[in-house]
């Protein structure tokens, strides 16, 4: 038998994670394999940027030296080199209310509506990712910089300890190979934490929603529907579709993130279990059926992919009990999930890379042993804050008022990081190591679900939340003048 290929990190799953934590630590000069039971392109949901994902993109391009990829940073400079590559404007935050059985209805002071803008212009915008084409380009990338890639190849653990061994099965072809350290970025498929027998920790987690989704062609633009119901649309910060657009309900909510060729990714996000009687296709007509202006939006949709058609998940969360270890280590998108509400995963998962391809490429074998604790336990308190903020949107979605009140904890958290500049890894995403921070997120959050509870008004409720993260808001949050218009939240342009 040949002898064991050998590396100094394999990293399992080459989605976009796993493939630029490769790339980067072959860029420091580590032997790297990257191992994917499956190939590329291939449909994968979770596409939304953000401010905060793409500075963090930003900045491991510049430190590792990854100038094809810093590109698809923002927009402008995305479209400019890369024309042919799936991609979509993302100029910020769209809600829409919407109650059971009524057309949508715009309110004086659009009280049914929510933007809230992101970025400045169309040039800086964030994107939103054709997964299919960037994870394949990524890995392109990865595979020409030198990294070993190993695509359609099924990993089983010979050994864990102290070095990990694998045999990879392509087709049949078994080849056996050896590396120091494993970083697990597979996702939902968590392989690490099964290797290892460990228990998830999702029991933990305090929301709750499962996911209904494909990719469309022939979906018109929300805000042409919401201006043949009366919406007065001149003041928006941007066109309302240029963004992620979220259509709130009682009973979930629907993501709309469209790609400038066309095709829409839409999904539901659904606050309880279906009756899995029904085939997904009919369970996703029958809530349209109970939305009459979102039945319209689709009435000429098509699904264009995946194959299979609508997916239909249990429940979305779930939770490792632990991230990291002597010689192994989690992605954040492998190490647990919330929700695509805030568009959390692309952002957090590339802080992640970054913090581990930090921790992997410098130092001595101790310091990283020192290091690897921190990063897991840093990796699950980000997880449970992310949780946090969601968990209150969940709550309050049966009142749009109140569910706009719910998504400024998110954006003052938000806000807070981009403006910041360097607050992205070291303050923890989205701010998780600020104590004071999270303090004030959370007594705000008590004072919204205590106010929904005791039936307050919003404005009084909202002149609580105000109070209590005032020295937080440092974009203009809560200005009952902004009438649910906010312009200036735009991140700093870079
Ligand atoms: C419904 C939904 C909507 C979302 N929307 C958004 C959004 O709008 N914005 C956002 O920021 N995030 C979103 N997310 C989160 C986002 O999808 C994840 O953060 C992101 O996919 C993580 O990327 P990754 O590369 O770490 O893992 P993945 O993209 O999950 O890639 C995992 C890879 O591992 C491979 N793999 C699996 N098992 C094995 C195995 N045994 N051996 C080898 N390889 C294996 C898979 O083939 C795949 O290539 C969403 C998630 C869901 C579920």
């Amino acid at each position: 038998m040949s002898a064991a290929a050998c590396y100094d990190v394999i990293v399992l799953g080459a989605g976009f994670g796993g493939t630029l934590v490769a790339l980067a630590l072959q860029k420091r000069g580590l032997r790297v394999a990257l191992v994917d039971r499956g190939a590329h392109p291939r449909f994968a949901i979770g596409e939304s940027s953000t401010p905060i994902a793409n500075r963090q993109l930003a900045k491991l391009c510049e430190q590792y030296g990854l100038d094809e990829i810093a590109p698809l940073c923002q927009f402008g400079t995305w479209d400019a080199a890369y024309p042919q590559m799936g991609k979509g404007i993302k100029r910020g935050f769209s809600y829409f209310g919407h109650e059971l059985g009524r057309e949508f209805t715009p309110e004086p002071g659009h009280l049914s509506e929510l933007l809230v803008a992101a970025s400045s212009s169309t040039a800086v915008a964030d994107t939103q990712w054709l997964r299919s084409d960037v994870d394949a380009f990524l890995c392109q990338q990865a595979a020409k910089g030198g990294v070993d890639v190993w695509l359609n190849a099924v990993a089983n653990p010979l050994e864990t300890h102290p070095r990990w061994r694998l045999q990879l099965d392509q087709s049949g072809e078994t080849t056996n190979i050896e590396g120091q350290f494993l970083v697990d970025a597979t996702g939902e498929a968590m392989v690490v934490s099964k290797w290892l027998g460990h228990e998830l920790a999702t029991l933990r987690l305090k929301t709750w929603s499962r996911g209904l989704f494909a990719h469309f062609k022939g979906l018109p633009p929300f805000e042409e529907l919401a201006k043949g119901c009366g919406a007065v649309t001149g003041d928006y910060p941007f066109p309302a579709d240029e963004a992620a657009v979220h259509q709130v309900t009682p009973e979930g909510w629907m993501w709309q993130l469209r790609f400038t060729n066309g095709v829409v990714s839409a999904g539901w996000a659904l606050a309880k279990p279906g009756d899995q009687a029904f085939s997904p296709a009919a369970e996703f007509q029958q809530i349209l059926d109970r939305y009459p202006t979102l039945r319209s939006q689709f009435a000429s949709a098509d699904v264009i992919a995946p194959a299979v058609g609508l997916v239909r998940t249990g429940r979305l969360q779930r939770l490792a009990a632990v991230a990291a270890g002597e010689n192994w280590a989690l992605l954040p998108g492998t190490a647990g999930f919330i929700d695509p509400l805030y568009s959390t995963g692309i952002g957090h998962t590339l802080t992640g890379v970054w913090r581990l391809a930090e921790i992997l490429s410098a130092g001595s074998q101790q310091a990283r042993q020192e290091r690897l604790p921190e990063y897991g336990s840093e990796v699950l308190a980000e997880l449970h804050w992310i949780d946090e903020l969601v968990s209150a949107a969940y709550a309050t979605l049966g009142r749009f008022e109140l569910f706009t009140l719910s998504t400024m904890l998110y954006f003052v958290a938000a806000t807070g990081c981009e403006r910041a500049g360097s607050g992205l890894a070291h303050a923890g995403f989205l701010g998780a190591n600020d104590r004071l921070l999270v303090r004030a997120v959370l007594e705000a959050k008590r004072a919204l679900l205590a106010g929904q509870a005791t039936g307050q008004d919003a404005a009084t409720i909202a002149a609580e939340m105000r109070d209590l993260l005032t020295v937080f808001n440092v974009a203009g949050l809560f200005d009952p003048r902004a009438h649910n218009m906010y312009e200036g939240t735009a991140a700093p342009d870079v």
